[in-house]
This record gives structure tokens, sequence and C-alpha cells, in this order.
């Protein structure tokens, strides 16, 4: 297999660079290598930190107009050469094809209203004259950039959510570096190359290849990072909270969503689209549908419309226009979903359909009667599998879907007003679709969760904000 190693270099401060050690990076679909990066030290991180102060200073002094042009640069590139990103997210992750394409589509999106953000990085003037004995006073607070940003990210969505971290960070006048999965370097890399060729001065990105185990601590625990912005899963946002001391923190981290579906929604819609939300990226999808709640009285129709529709999802190569979806991100992963599967069955659970591994594949799968004191029926399972729940109504399918420790999304479907508004009013998430799965996103729209699925928000301009902070000034006047 040696023929086919690249040997992708990594991006360091403006350079490209190789290192002895390298992280072999394989298609899951077979488990071939397709390219090698390097794998950074902890002396190589500590060094791009180093050189990442310059950065800062570069990237703060970059008027507004020469940051919006970088990033408009970096985006038409990156629409150039769309095929190349897709392939390269769909060789090296798990989405097929036309998954991989609409995350390039997205991609660029994020990367344009970073570049329109960047002109409307806004303050306000504030009244001195509210406190007697200050009426003398004039001023304002303006956002100013933060600094260096610590971004690490996670396989699922390689390329647009670490586009969703730097292209605010360059937005906003801050230095980025970019520490991406192990397992999907590649896309990050050719990220940095849009902005190589679109002119981003050096030291301002850098992404860094390696084991988030032995540079992760390096990066969070240094001083001169002033914010982390992490995208991942639970333990590893804990770990890094802890280690990370005096600095901003954000967190978009997993959950297991709920969708509501009551007796007077459009089943069949409801069915079309809870499928797509539960299957797509292999259910590796942090806002993906992994609990449905029921009406009873449409339980049944519900189901058999739902397995019929599961049924025709085709499962296979990825890179065929044909396939809907793929293998999990590895094997491992793999055997990991068929467990949990499997301690489910054990405890009583029905399997409805699914629920077979071959590598890296396993089916879409459909289980009701899911015990409550299953792990998946409680933890997020990033795989596709999905549980089928009848309620009586929406006060226990409300109840029900707040009772876990996560809450990122939710959807309903309903064509009652005031149902909807209750389920808006009462469900902890951070953001609920009406007549919509809860895997619905565009990328200037506020992003993250409550409870354990996160921190803060992402979506360019929220993004922004946490990238920034308030500076005050005022002006004393003559006394008189
Ligand atoms: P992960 O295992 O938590 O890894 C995410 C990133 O963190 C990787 O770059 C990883 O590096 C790094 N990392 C792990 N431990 C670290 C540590 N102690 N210190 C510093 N860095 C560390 O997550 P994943 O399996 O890649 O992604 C799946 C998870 O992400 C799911 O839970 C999913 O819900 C969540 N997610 C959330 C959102 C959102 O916006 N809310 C979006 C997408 C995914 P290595 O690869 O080297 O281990």
């Amino acid at each position: 297999m040696k023929t086919q190693l690249a040997g992708r270099k990594m991006f360091f401060a403006g350079q490209w660079i190789n290192r002895d050690r390298v992280i072999e990076v394989r298609d899951p679909q077979d488990n071939h290598i397709i390219d090698t990066v390097p794998a950074a030290s902890v002396e190589d991180m500590l060094n791009c930190i180093g050189e990442a102060k310059e950065g800062a200073k570069i990237a703060a002094s970059m008027p507004v107009h020469e940051r919006m042009a970088v990033i408009s640069k970096a985006a038409d590139y990156i629409e150039a050469n769309k095929e190349i990103y897709a392939r390269t997210i769909s060789r090296e992750g798990s989405k097929t094809i036309r998954e991989a394409t609409s995350e390039v589509t997205r991609c660029i999106q994020t990367l344009r209203i970073s570049a329109e953000e960047a002109r409307r990085i806004h303050g306000e003037t504030i009244a001195f004259d509210q406190v007697p004995g200050t009426e003398n006073r004039v001023g304002y607070y303006y956002q100013v950039p933060i600094g260096i940003i610590g971004a690490i990210t996670p396989f699922n969505d390689p390329l647009n959510l670490v586009a969703h971290k730097v292209g605010p960070a360059i937005a906003s006048g801050n230095a980025i570096i970019v520490k991406p999965a192990t397992v999907t370097p590649l896309s990050a890399l050719l990220l940095a190359e849009a902005f190589v060729e679109a002119g981003l001065p050096s030291k301002v990105l850098s992404v860094i290849t390696g084991y988030g185990s032995e540079i992760g601590d390096p990066l969070v625990t240094h001083p001169a990072i002033r914010m982390i912005s992490f995208t991942g899963g639970l333990e590893a946002g804990e770990e890094i909270t802890r280690k990370a001391g005096l600095k901003k923190i954000s967190m978009e981290l997993g959950s297991n969503s709920p969708v509501i579906v009551l007796e007077d929604a459009d089943l069949h819609e409801a069915i079309g689209s809870t499928v797509s939300g539960a299957f797509s990226a292999a259910g590796q999808n942090c806002l993906g549908v992994q609990r449905v709640y029921i009406q009873e009285h449409i339980m049944d129709s519900f189901k058999e419309g739902f397995v019929e529709r599961t049924k025709q999802y085709c499962v296979g190569d990825k890179q065929s226009e044909q396939t809907d979806m793929g293998p999990l991100i590895n094997e491992k992963e793999a055997i990991r979903v068929e467990n949990l599967v499997q301690e489910a069955i054990e405890k009583g659970a029905v399997l409805l359909e699914g629920g077979k591994r071959d590598g890296a594949f396993y089916t879409p799968t459909v289980l009701t009667n899911v015990p409550e004191d299953c792990t998946i029926a409680n933890e997020e399972i990033f795989g596709p599998v999905v549980l089928l729940y009848p309620v009586v109504d929406l006060e226990e399918a409300i109840q029900k879907s707040n009772d876990v420790r996560y809450g990122l999304q939710a959807g309903i479907f309903t064509n009652d007003v005031r149902k909807a508004h209750k389920a808006i009013e009462r469900m902890d998430v951070g953001g609920i679709m009406i007549n919509d799965s809860s895997d619905y996103r565009i990328d200037a729209m506020p992003f993250g969760g409550m409870k354990k699925s996160g921190l803060g928000r992402e979506g360019v301009k929220f993004t922004i904000q946490e990238m920034t902070e308030p500076k005050v000034v005022c002006y004393k006047l003559s006394d008189g």
C-alpha cells in the first residue's frame, strides 16, 4: 500500500511541514490508507503557539476590507475546486459523495457569511451621564479580537465545522490554531490551502495534525491561548473544560435528539423527515434524530411507514451517487453501535429493522420497546439507530424528551399552533424545529445546546461575539 501514500504536510504558521512520525489516514469503507499526515509533537504545538502570538498581532491589524477579501477568496477557491473537496471529505470520512458535496456547499456559505459579518462587528455608545457626577463624559465600547483561538474539531463534518471556527476567527481579527480529528485531517488541511491561495498572511492560521491525547493539553492549557473552541464528544469536552484554566470556552457537544409526532401531523412528511434525520451521515450527526415520541393512535401506521422507508435506504459505496448511507468512521465504532443495540435487545427491545454489521458498515436500525435502563435510551448513539416510543399525549412526550442530560435540538410535527408553542416553551433545547426533524440547521443561525450538549453558541455572528471582547472608551470632557 506504500505507493498510495502522498505524505501530506501540516500547515505550521504559514509553512507546509513534514514530520518523520506520521498518522495513516484510512478510508473507512475498505480500510486502505489514502494518505499520511505528520503526527505533531508537544514541541511542535508549543512552537506553533509562539508563532501565533505574532499572528494575532498581524490578524488584529488587518483592515476589515482585507479580512473580507481574504475570506471571500478562500470561498471562491473552494467553489472552483468543489469536487476535490467533496471527494476528500467522502474518502477520509464516512459521508457519501452526495452528503460530502452538500457539506462543501455549506462550507462556502459559512465562509461567505463570515466575510459579510466582518463588517458588522459593532459596539454602542454608553450613556455615562446616567450616574450623577459623571455628566461631562462621552464614550462607547467596541469589540476587539481576543488574540489566539485554539480550535479542536471532530470527524463528522471535517470541513464545515472547521470553517465555522476559522471563518469567524479571521473575520474578527484573531489568529487560530486548528487541531482536526486524527481520523479526518485532510479536509482541514485543504481548508488551509484555500486560505493560502487567498493570500492570508502567514502565522494567522495553523492546522496542526496530531493526536488529541498528545498535543491537546499544550494547546488547551497554554496561557497565550485566549479561547478554546471545541466541537466533539461530552467526555473530551469535560476534560478540556477542567484543564483549560482562565480562558473563554465554547463547547459544541453531543446529543440524543428527540422528535415528537402528534396525531394531527402530516404523517408522510414526518416519516420522510425523521428517517433522513436519523440516518444522514450514518447517524454520526450531533443533531441526528435518536428518539421519536409518537402519539399512540398513530403509532402503528407511523412504525409501518418508517420501517418501509428505512428498507429503501441504499447502503454501500460512498462514491456512488445512488448511495444513501456509507460506513461508520471505522469498524471499532460500528462494533460499539452493534454492542449497544445488542444490550437493548437483551433487555427486551424489539428490533424492527436493521441490526446487521459488516466491517465498518451498520445497517439503518429501528428499535421499539427499548427499556429505560438501556444505555441507548439515555446516551448518544452516534450511529444509524433510532428508537420509536408511543406516548399518550404531548405532555408525556415533552417530559420524556427532556428526561436526558442532553439538549441540543428537537423537532415536533403538529398542525396545532398551541401545541407547537407549548413544546417551544417547555423543551430544554438550543433549537426546536416545527414540522421538521431535529436535523435542521443553517450556518447563520445560533447553534448550540443546553445541559450537557454544550456551552455558548456557534453560527457565524454568534461565534464572532464569543471570539471578541468589549473595550470601553470614555472621554472626560472639560469640567465647564
Ligand atoms: P471526540 O472524540 O470528542 O474528538 C473531537 C476532537 O477532540 C478530536 O480532534 C480529538 O482528537 C480531540 N480530543 C479528544 N480528546 C481530547 C483531549 N483530552 N484534549 C484535547 N483534544 C482532545 O469526538 P468525535 O468522535 O471526533 O466526534 C463526535 C462527537 O462530536 C459526538 O459526540 C458529536 O455529537 C459531537 N459533535 C457535536 C457537534 C455540535 O456542534 N454540537 C457537531 C459535531 C459533532 P483525536 O481525534 O486526536 O482524538
